[in-house]
C-alpha cells in the first residue's frame, strides 16, 4: 500500500527526520487560505500515488495567496498517470543549496534491505541509473544491526557529501531507516533530501509503501489508505480475497492457485502475447468468486480476451462453470473468453457450460495459443 507525501511525512515528524510542515487541501479556495496562514512563497504539491508530479505539472511554487489559489486550480484539474488529483500539500517554500537521492529498499539480489543513494537527487532516479549507473550507491543492510550511524555517515562520504551537512543527512538516513524498519515498508524514499541555502537537511519529498501483509499490525497506517486513488478492480479483489496484481498486457487471466497462475503468465509470454494481470481465485469453490473475478477483468478496459485456466482439485470444475454463467447473466463481457478446465467434475462443467454454448478445452497450451490469437482479433 502507497502513502501519500502527507501522511509519509507524519511517520517522517514522528521518527525526527525534519520536514516542512504543511496544510492538506482539496479546493483552490483551501489553498489560498492555507497559503495566506503560512505566509510568503509556498509549494502546492499533489498528493497522488505517483512519482514525477513536478514534471507533470503537479508541483508549483506560488508567490501570494492569490498565485496560489491560481496554481491549485490547475493543479487539481490534472491527471497523473491516470490518477485524477483530489488533494494537494501546501509547504512554505525552501531554498535548495543541493538535492541528494536517498531510499531503504528491499534488494530480492542481496534479500537484505540496501540504502539506495546520489548525489544526483531531485531528478528521476530511473533516469540516472539508466544513464549513469556509479553515480548510485548501493549499500546492503544487515538485518541484525540495521543501519548504523557510523554506516551512514561513510556513505555519505562516498556520493562526495562532507562536514556538518553530511552528518545531518547521515542521521536522517538512520532515522529513514527506523521508519522502514518499523513500519513495515517495502520502500522509504526521499527524493530530493534537500540542504537548504542557510545549512539545514530536510526531506523534501517522502514516499513509503507499506507491505501490505504487515498491515494488519498497523491499524494505524491502515487508516491512512486512500480507496480513491485505488482502480475499483483492486478494491473488489480486496473485499473478496483474491490476489489480484494488474499488468502491462491485454490478455486477462482467470486461474485457481498461485503457482498455476504464474505458470500461465509463463505459457502467455512464451506464446507471444503479454498478461493483463496475475488474478489468483485461490482453492475454493465458490461461484461468487469467479463472477468478481471476471467483474474485475472486464472493468479493465486494455483486456482484449480472457483465458480462464482451471485446474480442478478442491475447486470444482462446475462451480467454475456455474460462476462463469452467473458472470455472464449480470456482466456484458465485450471481448473473447477462452476456457480451459479439467480435473474434479470436468464433465458436468462442460455440460453446465454447453448450456449457454460454450466449450472448454483440457489443453492448456491450446488455451493460452486461442486466447492469444482471440486478443489479436483472430479465431475464439
Ligand atoms: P516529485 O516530482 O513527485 O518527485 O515531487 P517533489 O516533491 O520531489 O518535487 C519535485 C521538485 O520540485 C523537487 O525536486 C524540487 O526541485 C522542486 N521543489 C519542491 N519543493 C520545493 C521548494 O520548497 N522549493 C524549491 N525551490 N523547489 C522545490
Ligand atoms: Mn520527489
Amino acid at each position: 500500500m502507497n502513502l501519500h507525501e502527507y501522511q509519509a511525512k507524519e511517520l517522517f515528524e514522528r521518527a525526527g527526520i525534519p520536514i516542512v510542515p504543511g496544510i492538506v487541501a482539496t479546493t483552490p479556495a483551501e489553498v489560498r487560505a492555507a497559503a495566506q496562514k503560512i505566509g510568503g512563497t509556498v509549494v502546492i504539491k499533489a498528493q497522488v500515488h505517483s512519482g514525477g508530479r513536478g514534471k507533470a505539472g503537479g508541483v508549483k511554487l506560488a508567490n501570494t495567496p492569490e498565485e496560489a489559489e491560481e496554481k491549485a486550480r490547475a493543479i487539481l484539474a490534472l491527471t497523473i498517470q491516470g490518477l485524477p488529483v483530489r488533494k494537494v500539500l501546501v509547504t512554505s517554500a525552501v531554498d535548495i543549496a543541493s538535492e541528494t537521492y536517498a531510499a531503504i529498499l528491499v534488494d530480492r539480489a542481496v534479500k537484505k534491505p540496501i540504502l539506495m543513494l546520489s548525489a544526483a537527487g531531485g531528478v528521476d532516479i530511473e533516469e540516472v541509473a539508466h544513464t549513469n549507473p556509479g553515480a548510485i550507491l548501493k549499500l546492503p543492510i544487515d538485518l541484525t544491526t540495521g543501519l548504523l550511524p557510523w554506516q551512514a555517515r561513510a556513505a555519505m562520504g562516498k556520493i562526495g557529501k562532507s562536514g556538518k551537512e553530511a552528518l545531518a543527512m547521515a542521521d536522517i538516513l538512520v532515522r529513514l531507516y527506523r521508519v522502514f524498519w518499523d513500519e513495515d515498508a517495502s520502500m522509504a524514499e526521499i527524493n530530493p533530501l534537500v540542504i537548504t541555502k542557510d545549512g539545514k537537511a530536510l526531506a523534501l519529498d517522502a514516499k513509503v509503501s507499506i507491505d501490505d501483509n504487515a498491515l494488519f499490525r498497523h491499524d494505524d497506517l491502515e487508516a491512512m489508505r486512500d480507496i480513491a486513488d485505488e482502480t475499483s478492480g483492486s478494491i473488489l479483489a480486496r473485499e473478496r480475497g483474491l490476489s489480484y496484481v494488474p499488468l502491462e498486457g491485454d490478455i486477462g487471466c482467470i486461474v485457481n492457485g498461485a503457482g498455476l497462475a504464474m505458470a500461465t503468465m509463463d505459457l502467455v509470454k512464451y506464446y507471444g502475447g503479454q498478461p493483463a494481470n496475475f488474478l489468483d481465485i485461490g482453492g475454493s469453490s465458490n461461484p461468487e468468486k469467479v463472477v468478481a473475478a471476471l467483474k474485475i477483468i472486464t472493468g479493465d478496459s486494455t483486456v482484449k480476451a480472457i483465458l480462464f485456466n482451471i485446474f480442478g482439485g478442491i475447486t470444482r470444475c462446475d462451480d467454475v462453470a456455474r460462476g462463469i454463467l452467473t458472470a455472464l447473466d449480470q456482466l456484458t463481457i465485450g471481448v473473447p473468453l477462452v476456457i480451459r478446465l479439467t480435473g474434479t467434475n470436468e464433465e458436468l462443467a462442460r455440460k453446465i457450460l454447453a448450456e449457454k454454448g460454450l466449450t472448454a478445452t483440457t489443453s492448456m497450451d491450446d488455451a493460452v495459443k486461442a486466447v492469444i490469437a482471440a486478443s489479436q482479433g483472430g479465431a475464439r
